[in-house]
């Protein structure tokens, strides 16, 4: 059903609960059996099947958050990036994605599509004219990802969806930074919405998940493979999804305000180089991102001064965390180049514009004065030589 009708918070807390009729008890029971019966019953279960009751229920929740009939859920984002963009290309085909994208995408795309005979090109940029460039007659899908990791640059949803409708391919966004509660891309006519519901929709670092939104007939299209695949995820796991999709709407939208307060203080800070926030003016697509997001997000990158080591800088944070991933309530912080995308090539990097030197950074729920007197010390201490005022 689609279920655009009750607000955001309303869908988080309430839609897709598995009802306990036995107890009547306030949130879903959770059912952990991998085993039910076969025999006089409606559906045949099975959690590779993603069918449990928990699963099941979750699906109606990532559905109705992104406006959207139907939802899978898998054990990563990667297993939904990958049995989606597999549902729909085969040995010929061709697909256009994005230049700058998440580091296991292109990972993804470059050591195994060979393999399957898959063709790909990559954007030079991330207008419309820069992917319809590169469509050919054996071009089947178009994947963007906005705003994008990590320079969280903007991709026009409306343009991209009019792009695939007219030479008929099947739009696909990664739609992980900006969460269900900034973007609703089926909304502009983009077809299958794809989260690394491991970042804000679980949004504590706990748990590792993928989820996949789109119409009954290409989430029916990509079940046909995921159950082949098997990347099924665990009831347990998909408990503790639902229990944080309950608070989703408020932790992003207190993320949303301190990333924003965040963004303004790096941006006045002479320590800083630049500030990559669509919720900054100055951000070349300020513009679009107002039209087509609800929030800005709470990912932002930045990069120091050349005065200032920035790896050394994030040595020296006490509150903020240097970590891997993204989206917790905590507060962390990650070099591009280490991580994400440590495996691109450096002339990749380079061409893509992630420096050394950028530091992508996750707002958490912290109070913003904590985080602001966190770098403060911190920039204090890896000033190399120079004198420089931070502020
Ligand atoms: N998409 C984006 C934008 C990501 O940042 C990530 C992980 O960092 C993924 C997809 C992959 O998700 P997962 O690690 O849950 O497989």
């Amino acid at each position: 059903m689609h279920q655009k009708k009750i607000g955001l918070n309303t869908i988080c807390t309430h839609v897709g609960e598995v009802k306990d009729e036995q107890f009547k008890g306030a949130i879903s029971p959770l059912y952990m059996s991998s085993s039910y019966a076969f025999e006089d019953v409606e559906v045949k279960r099975y959690p590779r099947y993603f069918n449990t009751p928990n699963q099941e229920a979750l699906c109606r929740k990532i559905a109705a958050l992104e406006h959207t009939e139907a939802g899978l859920i898998f054990g990563s984002g990667m297993a939904a990036i990958t049995t989606s963009l597999m549902a729909f290309l085969r040995a010929g085909d061709h697909i256009v994605l994005q230049q700058v994208l998440y580091g296991g995408t292109y990972n993804l795309v470059v050591e195994e599509f060979e393999k399957f005979g898959i063709e790909y090109s990559f954007t030079e940029g991330w207008r419309s004219e820069d992917f319809e460039k590169k469509i050919r007659s054996n071009t089947k899908v178009i994947y963007i990802e906005t705003p994008s990791n990590p320079l969280l640059t903007i991709t026009n949803l409306d343009a991209i969806a009019k792009l695939a409708k007219k030479y008929n391919l099947v739009s696909m966004i990664d739609n992980t930074f900006a969460s269900p509660v900034n973007q609703n891309p089926i909304d502009f006519g983009i077809d299958v919405v794809i989260h690394s519901a491991t970042k804000y929709m679980g949004g504590h670092s706990d748990i590792l998940a993928g989820a996949v939104a789109s119409s009954e007939e290409n989430i029916n299209r990509i079940f046909g493979l995921a159950k082949n695949f098997g990347g099924s995820l665990s009831d347990y796991t998909v408990w503790l999804l639902e229990r944080s999709l309950k608070t989703m709407g408020i932790r992003v939208k207190a993320q949303n305000e301190n990333a924003q307060h965040m963004a303004e203080y790096l941006h006045e800070n002479k320590a800083v180089n630049k500030v990559y926030y669509p919720g900054l003016e100055n951000h070349p697509d300020h513009e679009l991102a107002k039209s087509q997001m609800h929030g800005f997000g709470g990912m932002m990158s930045f990069e120091l001064h050349e005065e200032y080591d920035a790896a050394q800088f994030q040595k020296e944070l006490q509150l903020i965390k240097p970590s891997m991933s993204l989206a917790g309530v905590e507060s962390t912080v990650l070099s591009p180049t280490k991580t994400s995308h440590a495996l691109l090539s450096s002339e990749e990097r380079e061409k893509q514009g992630i420096l050394d030197g950028l530091i992508r950074f996750s707002v958490g729920i912290e109070d913003t004065e904590d985080l602001i007197a966190d770098i403060e010390q911190a920039l204090k201490k890896v000033r190399l030589g120079k004198e420089v005022t931070t502020s």
